[in-house]
């Protein structure tokens, strides 16, 4: 019997072409990712840097009132109309962890508290030693409704001019996977 939310967890290898280069310097994604990483996983995707604009945060979250992050999407979205935002989240995260929280305080750790309880059960079926990478997955799929909670997005989206990508990073083989979103 297929166990609740599972699918969530499900992810496909992603590869280089993913989003497919403009070949000219025009800002086609805003990429939302994690400011503890000490790795260039912004390079999995063949673009040319000019195609990218990156803006981080410690577990690469999407919180209310945080003016710098709303302001970057909106400002993508509406003034660059870039194409995609990809919510890029990593293995090994210092932030985005099943248990602990290492003394964060504040939205942030709310936030995930909120998120781990919404999803114990799932998380407590599998190993103990996967739990961390299923959270890193699923806090990312959160901050991908999340993003969808802005009229700019919401708009673009529907419209088909804008995709929204959940991506997590392996920070041992260099590689990264698509996660994909309920319908
Ligand atoms: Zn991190």
């Amino acid at each position: 019997m297929r166990q609740p939310h599972l699918t969530n967890l499900e992810a496909t290898p992603l590869h280089a072409d993913f989003i497919p280069s403009l070949q000219q310097p025009t800002q086609q994604i805003l990429w939302i990712g994690c400011s503890d990483s000490c790795f260039q996983e912004t390079k999995i995707l063949d673009l040319l840097p000019d195609e990218m604009m990156v803006h981080r945060n410690m577990g690469n979250m999407i919180i209310d009132g945080d003016l710098s992050c709303e302001t970057t999407v909106k400002h993508a979205v509406s003034d660059l109309n870039v194409r995609h935002i990809v919510v890029c989240g990593h293995y090994g995260c210092g932030i985005v962890k099943s248990e602990s929280r290492d003394g964060l305080q504040g939205p942030w750790s709310s936030k995930l508290d909120s998120l781990h309880s919404m999803h114990k059960h799932t998380i407590d079926q599998l190993p103990c030693s996967e739990h961390d990478n299923a959270f890193v997955k699923l806090n990312v799929l959160d901050q991908l409704r999340s993003l969808r909670r802005f009229p700019e997005v919401a708009r673009a989206a529907k419209t088909g001019s804008l995709q929204l990508h959940g991506i997590v990073y392996d920070t041992k083989t260099g590689t990264a996977s698509r996660l994909l979103e309920e319908s």
